[in-house]
């Protein structure tokens, strides 16, 4: 049988199939399938068709390769089903679900931001950038560490970009090419940088993706660009447009944009897409690069146009939160003490690398000390010494830097992991997860 010729050929090693996961997976039609989606003997169109899967049926997801999910039928059945025309759901019951925590993951990706939050029936990541690990592919740093988190995950359910700066979206084009993205979530601010620009060609080629901004619903707009690395016209088709009505999660897992703004201000720190995550009674802020102003100590009010000072004055309460992913990398342009009073939070986890910005290197001293008087600190930047080479040996002693090892680049050792289980305290330290 062809079939068992295919599946010889994946054993043999020509592809890895994926780990059983936990607890098993469905395959079911996506929304935009009307008649069935076809389940082929092979990962190719030319094969032949074993089954129809229609709306309302799904099978047990087995395995994936490139662009292709295998499933099995109910009658046992194995083929191959397009990811272009599926979806991935945890197919687990409510007691289960109950018993899965959600972890907030602050990934050490160097001189930047990449936070990747899991839960019963959802996976979500925010930010995928860095300013010194270029790395692509499975040497990517965010995908290597999500690998190892989560060797079972095939998808991301929703992709959010802060804003368009490299330190926030250069890793995003591998999480493009190793997961399957359901919903891209960005202000629609436009930078016309070769970084965005793979970013927006990436999200626009995603298959079966939905891709919302705060400009439109249901429309689409041209964004022309003219870099050396990239360049050319993109097409950027428009779903919902984000909005106050929160986005479900999963059982009792909601996420609720609190700024959104494509204005396209001088700097895109000022178009940050702030987030809250309410996971089974617990909050958690993320800011992207929010600010508060220019450079001041922490007791300066915010100034009245920056996102921190319109966050109090619209919506102080629903700033209030366990846990926060501090502003623009702990700098003094943010964390104003106005601004934390109204979060209020516990817990704080700041990400930034050994690079300076503006000549500066972040966190300043000033932030930490401020968050350290109300609450538990964590850093992803605790062992970024200037000279590269030392940090890559420290990780390497301890046998725990996720991601591509000895490269010189900084990340990798001191990724951040938040759990929170129903309503016991909130747990907070550094990922022992290694690859
Ligand atoms: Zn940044
Ligand atoms: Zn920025």
């Amino acid at each position: 049988m062809i079939l068992r010729s295919w599946l010889a050929a994946l054993m043999l090693g020509a592809v890895m199939l994926t780990a059983a996961p936990a607890v098993a997976d469905d395959v079911a039609p996506s929304a935009r399938v009307s008649s069935a989606v076809l389940v082929r003997e092979g990962p190719s169109t030319d094969t032949a068709i074993l089954a129809r899967l229609r709306p309302g049926e799904s099978a047990t997801l087995v395995g994936d390769v490139s662009g292709w999910y295998i499933v099995e039928l109910a009658d046992g059945t194995r083929g191959y089903v397009s990811k272009a025309w599926t979806i991935v759901r945890a197919d687990v019951g409510g007691e289960a679900l109950a018993a899965v925590p959600h972890k907030v993951h602050v990934i050490d990706v160097g001189t930047g931001l990449a936070v990747f939050v899991e839960g019963p029936g959802y996976a979500l990541l925010y930010d995928a950038g860095s300013q010194d690990d270029l790395h692509g592919g499975d040497e990517n740093r965010v995908v290597a560490y999500i690998r190892a988190a989560r060797p079972d995950l095939t998808r991301i359910d929703h992709l959010i970009l802060s804003h368009p700066h490299k330190d926030h979206l250069q890793l995003m084009p591998g999480v493009f090419e190793r997961f399957q993205v359901a919903n891209i979530w960005e202000s629609g601010r436009v930078n016309r940088t070769d970084g965005y620009c793979h970013f927006l060609k990436a999200a626009m080629a995603e298959p079966g993706a939905l891709y919302h901004d705060a400009i439109a619903s249901n429309a689409t707009r041209s964004v022309t660009f003219s870099g050396s690395g990239c360049n050319g016209t993109v097409t950027v088709h428009q779903a919902a447009m984000m909005s106050e009505v929160p986005v479900a999660l999963g059982p009792a897992a909601s996420m609720h944009f609190l700024y959104r703004d494509a204005h396209p201000h001088s700097d895109p720190n000022g178009n940050s897409v702030v987030i809250r995550l309410d996971l089974g009674g617990k909050r958690v802020l993320l800011t992207g690069d929010a600010e508060g102003g220019e450079r001041e100590p922490p007791a300066t009010p915010p100034s009245p146009r920056s996102i921190e000072a319109k966050l109090i004055a619209c919506c102080a309460a629903d700033l209030q939160a366990d846990v926060l992913v501090v502003g623009h990398h702990g700098s003094l342009t943010s964390s104003r003490t106005a601004f934390l009073d109204a979060v209020g939070a516990s817990i704080y986890a700041i990400s930034s690398g050994p690079y300076p910005y503006h000549r500066v290197r972040l966190p300043d001293p000033e932030i930490v000390a401020e968050l350290a008087a109300r609450g538990q600190v964590l850093r992803t930047d605790r062992e970024d010494g200037f000279r590269l080479e030392d940090e890559a040996r420290a990780c390497e002693m301890r046998q725990r830097k996720v991601g591509p090892d000895a490269d010189e680049t900084p990340g990798g050792c001191d990724n951040i992991l938040i759990t929170i289980e129903g309503d016991r305290p909130i747990v907070a330290g550094y990922s022992a997860l290694v690859d």
